[in-house]
């Protein structure tokens, strides 16, 4: 990444999937999807597969971390061996520490975790298929497994990803405009409270770059954010006879 594509990425304005610039890539969310969680989402985003668990609040162990104040919010992301085309080393790495930590960031600014003095909450990610922008991915079902458990929260938060191929800003990365490309923005925001929550940059833009990548970031969170509503109510929606 950074520099100038050495693929061409945008060919005669379109992508190399079909998209234009601003599109993003088909996206399914399910709530509800595991009986032994307390809350759960599987979602589908492009070639993106991923499950998020929510457990609790519930005692937290060990004791030491207990805090009397709030609740700890414990954030899980992983990556499965079989995830991505070489087989990826098992357990946590550096990469998987990082966007833990950065979803756990973006997730404790929407948690009432002043409701659950001295438990614990623990979201669980498991990327069963990768094919890049799973951290946006991953803290949208998130938000949704969290929802789906009953968690109170100020809203849920949305994550999509901009960034830049051939100088061109483009929305939500697939593979090789992540590996090719010249830039990476991912972005996590409450689109109700108009808050951004989660942001990384890679690559070199120009500060028009940055304020187009950044419009396009957050509508591409407000789309994610209907389905992701729209999950929920498909869950919760009493028929009505
Ligand atoms: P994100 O998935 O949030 O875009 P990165 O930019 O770090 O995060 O990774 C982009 C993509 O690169 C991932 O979605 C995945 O498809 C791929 N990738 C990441 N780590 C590995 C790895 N260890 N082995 C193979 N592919 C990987």
């Amino acid at each position: 990444m950074g520099g100038k594509s050495e693929v061409p990425l945008i060919v005669k304005g379109k992508r190399l999937d079909g998209r234009k610039a601003d599109e993003l890539r088909p996206i399914k969310i399910v709530a509800g999807t595991l009986n032994r969680a307390d809350g759960s989402c599987y979602l589908e985003w492009g070639k993106n597969k991923i499950l998020a668990a929510v457990y609790g609040p519930r005692e937290l162990h060990p004791k030491h971390m207990q805090d009397n104040t709030q609740a700890v919010l414990r954030c899980r992301y992983n990556m499965a061996p079989f995830s991505v085309s070489e087989r990826k080393r098992p357990g946590p790495d550096r990469r998987s520490v990082e966007i833990s930590k950065v979803i756990r960031e973006a997730l404790e600014r929407v948690v009432f975790l002043n409701y659950f003095p001295t438990s614990g909450i623990d979201v669980f990610m498991e990327v069963l298929q990768a094919d890049a922008g799973t951290r946006c991915a991953a803290l949208t079902a998130a938000s949704v497994a969290l929802a789906d458990a009953g968690i109170p929260m100020k809203d849920m938060v949305a994550g999509c990803a901009a960034g830049k191929a051939d100088d061109t800003i483009i929305l939500d990365l697939n593979q090789e405009e992540d590996n090719f490309g010249q830039g990476d923005m991912p972005m996590g925001y409450i689109p109700s409270r108009d808050e951004i929550v989660l942001l990384q940059l890679d690559g070199e833009f120009t500060k028009d770059e940055l304020e187009k990548a950044k419009t396009y970031a957050m509508d591409g969170c407000r789309k994610v954010y209907e389905l992701q509503k729209e999950a929920l109510k498909k869950k919760y929606a009493i028929s009505k006879v």
